[in-house]
């Protein structure tokens, strides 16, 4: 039989009532012919409620015991939903991570699946279970442990299911009812994608549309799976939601297909370190060292031998950052005059694979931010986005000048 992949977030199983109305949902499909992998999310607000116990026992926590706890909340929506469809006598079976298995590296807290034996699922079927029911956001380490993938990891879960066991679709149920030019919760205007390219998708989630995790565009670009992002709340028919696929089956397409921004963002600045050879390898050998994720990076120019070094990552990681700053000024591995840590920074950018063939899309947008008198503080850029690091209190006023004027509310 077809197999068909359906996600549920945390919203569209927070109450009993939901996982009710998504078993329901999931019997339409089996109704169909389908056999169905459904992966869960915990219910809304848990994972955060347990995140929140780890850094209150221990802030600075080991990872393996971090993914012990929060990996636990995807359990119990597994298992609610395996018996609220057994209720309705579809023959369903929950399954944790290690049971499948779904083999990750050791990367806890980040973990990356590597392989998932399909062998087990695809024997129940054959004996007749229509509904596998997996705990999303779970792996297992090659070292037996239980690992998590990240937040937001469940998608990356639905779609590793889709591509091991050659589903037709992945189907992502969430509380919108598709991807947007830009999140709907911060504009009014935002308008509904019918189709996205699987390139775009990738650079809107990882510059912050947290609507799908980036990890799971990747491997759905990589292994071709088609993924549809759609309501779980509507009533859903076959057009409905977005189209996550490959650029050739979109026809036409803005020359900016969206608008992402990131609030989780800071700014550091090493002032005054001597401008010599293997001082940029030495400062990020650092901080990739001490675990910085660090992401646009400027240099100065030089005066008198010495130079300013400035670098955005995620404001988390400052702290880290300061450490390993100061420790390797403390060893003399470099001299710097201080380190001015700005966390009060948000990062905003435009995407779509027109720019490849369209000049002119950067200037507008600098354009359109000094207009609205934003200042801007770092920019970044590759062939389909521009980046800029702006004050966090303009993030709203930034999004909603650039998405009208790029027109976005308007289908080209
Ligand atoms: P789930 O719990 O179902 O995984 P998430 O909260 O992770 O849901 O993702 C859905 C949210 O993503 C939406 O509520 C929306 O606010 C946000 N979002 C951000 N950018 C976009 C976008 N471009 N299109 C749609 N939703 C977006
Ligand atoms: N429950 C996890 C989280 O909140 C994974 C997910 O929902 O995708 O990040
Ligand atoms: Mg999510």
């Amino acid at each position: 039989m077809p197999v068909l992949v359906m996600k549920f977030g945390g919203t569209s199983v927070a109450t009993l009532d939901r996982i009710r109305r998504a078993a329901k949902r999931v019997g339409v499909e089996v109704a169909k012919g389908y056999d169905v992998i459904v992966i869960v999310s915990a219910m809304s607000g848990k994972t955060n409620e347990l995140v929140g116990w780890v850094t209150e026992i221990s802030p600075m926590y080991d990872a393996r015991e971090y993914d012990a706890v929060v990996s636990s909340g995807e359990n119990i929506t597994a298992g609610s939903m395996a018996l609220t469809l057994q209720e309705m006598e579809i023959p369903a079976r929950s399954w944790q991570g290690w049971q499948v298995p779904v083999l990750t590296n050791s990367a806890h807290s980040s973990a990356r699946i590597e392989e998932i034996p399909s062998v087990n699922i695809a024997a129940k079927f054959a004996e007749g279970m229509r509904v596998a029911v997996v705990s999303g956001f779970q792996g297992v380490s090659p070292e037996k442990r239980i690992t998590t993938l990240g937040r937001g990891g469940s998608d990356t879960t639905a779609v590793a299911f889709a591509a091991a066991l050659k589903a037709e679709r992945c189907d992502i149920y969430t509380d919108v009812d598709g991807v947007y030019t830009t999140d709907p919760r911060v504009s009014p205007k935002a308008r509904k994608l019918e189709k996205i390219a699987y390139e775009e998708m990738l650079e809107l989630a990882s510059l912050g549309a947290k609507v799908l995790q980036t990890r799971s565009v990747e491997l759905a670009m990589r292994f071709n799976v088609p993924l549809r992002v759609l309501s779980s709340f509507e009533e859903p028919n076959d057009q409905a939601g977005t189209l996550v696929c490959a650029e050739e089956d979109i026809m036409e397409s803005n020359v900016v297909a969206g608008v992402a921004f990131s609030r989780d963002e800071a700014k550091m600045t090493l002032v005054s370190v001597a401008d010599r050879p293997g001082i940029a390898a030495t400062i990020f050998t650092g901080l990739s060292e001490a675990g910085v994720n660090v992401d646009m990076i400027v240099q100065n120019i030089a005066e008198e031998g010495r130079t300013d070094m400035t670098w955005s990552c995620p404001t988390d990681q400052v702290t880290r950052a300061e450490k390993a700053m100061s420790d390797a000024k403390d060893s003399g591995v470099i001299n710097y005059h201080e380190l001015i840590a700005d966390k009060d920074v948000a990062k905003v950018s435009v995407v779509g694979i027109g720019m490849r063939s369209h000049t002119g899309v950067a200037a507008k947008m600098f354009r359109v931010l000094s207009a609205e008198g934003i200042n801007i503080r770092v920019i970044t850029t590759s062939e389909i986005k521009i980046s800029v690091l702006i004050d966090r209190k303009y993030v709203e006023l930034a999004v909603q000048a650039l998405h009208d004027s790029f027109d976005l509310d308007k289908t080209s």
